[in-house]
């Protein structure tokens, strides 16, 4: 299948690998030239902007930061409803909005493209197995014409209402995250100050009551190994649970560890930690234990 691909960061870069691997013939955007040069060195064709990328395309994939990049992306200057010809499939999976990827979608249909949702799970690692989740929010026809590429991406795929639906469950999933990642932290805090070492922490809790993805995917990988390159950056964590705390202010649903929790990623990005993994946040409490 003829693709475009935009967004080549932590995540892009690793899907668009898999997408190759998978035989498909992709053109690709980024802003950092040195994300489309590693891209290029897969076997990727660049274009010169998002319209070039969209141009005689059947599907274009996009995994960009925020809800204003993929708006710009798509409806701005130079964005691909200007390259798009009547049919394209936009496949988004970033994590954006609902009320923003349904926006762009009535905008987008107007002009004969259609938009699914397509947000994923499983990090990095998940990005290199391939092995991702992918929630997809749209219609029925849209889902299964994107399967084949999904499907190269990840390994449980998940067709869950209209477009926004997708989102939606992703911003539920990552407030969990987010909570879990600074109870984690704080959990190993107490711990160490208490005694114990950190990897008898690890070990025990693991495989107890205590365990969660943000102790698993994140102890060994980061906080042990001392390195904090993304990962899934600080940033990106606040910027999902601010669209929770938003999603959930206009429902009147009281969300009180999402609060704290967004709070905690608020000091760590004043502590300039915001290009940092999100088990960053664990240095919040550097002065109290030495993990
Ligand atoms: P990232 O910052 O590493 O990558 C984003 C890429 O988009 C960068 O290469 C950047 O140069 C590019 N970009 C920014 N603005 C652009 C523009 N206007 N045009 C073209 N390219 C542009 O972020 P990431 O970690 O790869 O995350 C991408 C998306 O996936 C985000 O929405 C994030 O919330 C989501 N996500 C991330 C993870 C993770 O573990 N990192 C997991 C699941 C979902």
């Amino acid at each position: 299948m003829e693709l475009g691909f935009i967004g080549l960061g932590a995540m892009g870069s690793k899907m668009l690998a898999n997408v190759i691997k998978a035989g498909h013939s992709v053109t690709v955007f980024d802003i950092g030239q040195a994300a489309v040069d590693a891209a290029v060195a897969l076997g990727a064709k660049k274009a010169a902007n998002a319209a070039e990328t969209a141009r005689g395309k059947e599907i274009v994939l996009l995994s960009l930061p925020n809800s204003a990049i993929v708006e710009s992306t798509v409806l701005g200057p130079g964005g691909i409803l200007e390259g798009a010809e009547q049919g394209l499939l936009i496949v988004d999976l970033s994590s954006i909005t609902p009320q923003s990827i349904q926006k762009i979608a009535g905008i987008a249909k107007a002009k004969g493209v259609n938009i699914i949702d397509a947000p994923v799970s499983g990090g990095t690692a998940g990005a290199q197995m391939g092995t991702l989740s992918i929630m997809v929010g749209g219609e029925q026809a849209d889902f299964e014409r994107a399967l084949p590429v999904l499907q190269s991406i990840g390994s449980k795929i998940d067709h869950v209402g209209a477009i926004g639906a997708g989102d939606t469950v992703k911003l539920v999933n990552n407030l969990l995250l987010g909570v879990n990642m600074v109870a984690v932290s704080e959990a190993l805090c107490l711990g160490v100050k208490a005694g114990i070492k950190p990897e008898v922490l690890y070990q025990i809790i693991s495989n107890s009551s205590g365990n969660s993805y943000a102790l698993t995917a994140k102890y060994k990988k980061f906080i042990a190994a001392g390195n904090f390159e993304p990962g899934f950056m600080i940033d990106l964590q606040y910027k999902d649970l601010q669209l929770a705390v938003d999603t959930a202010k206009g429902l009147k649903v009281p969300l009180v560890l999402g609060n704290i929790a967004q709070q905690a990623y608020e000091i760590a990005r004043a502590s300039g930690l915001g290009a940092e993994d999100i088990s960053a946040v664990i240095k919040l409490g550097e002065a109290l234990c030495d993990i």
